[in-house]
């Protein structure tokens, strides 16, 4: 497996401080922030500090400690979101689209938390 991360993409380029996000959580290898064109009440993406673009890159390379971190960040929020099933929650939605067949439009890789609105199915039946 070889990936050929684009330093020029928009999330390396707010991870470097180069254009401005809406925070909403900062750990050493992980920044989650609101989603710029938001598709539910509670859009936020999660996205690790190090240079991969998607799932499958992220779990073959990163350390234990970024996809621990990387995870609990997920977690975290949806608590602070009061979303959670298990504290009475509405409950959401985590999503993380990979290459051409997911149409991956950002390179780094990312997690959607969606929520605050009924989601619907999954998929849509191909047209
Ligand atoms: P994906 O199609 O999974 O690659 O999703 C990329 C997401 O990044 C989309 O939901 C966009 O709305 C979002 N996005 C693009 N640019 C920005 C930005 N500058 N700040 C926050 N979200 C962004």
């Amino acid at each position: 497996m070889a990936y050929a991360y684009d330093d020029q993409n928009i999330f390396a380029k707010i991870l470097r401080g180069e254009i401005p996000n809406d925070t909403v959580l900062e750990t050493a290898h992980t920044l989650a922030f609101n989603d710029i064109a938001p598709q539910a009440p509670h859009h936020v993406l999660v996205i690790p500090k190090g240079a991969y673009v998607t799932h499958d890159h992220f779990a073959e390379d990163a350390s234990d400690a970024e996809i621990a971190d990387f995870t609990r960040v997920v977690n975290e929020i949806c608590k602070r979101l009061g979303i959670r099933p298990g504290d009475g929650g509405e409950g959401y939605r985590l999503i993380s689209n990979a290459g051409e067949a997911g149409v991956q439009e950002v390179p780094h890789y990312h997690m959607h938390i969606l929520s605050g609105r009924p989601l619907g199915r999954m998929l849509k039946k191909a047209d």
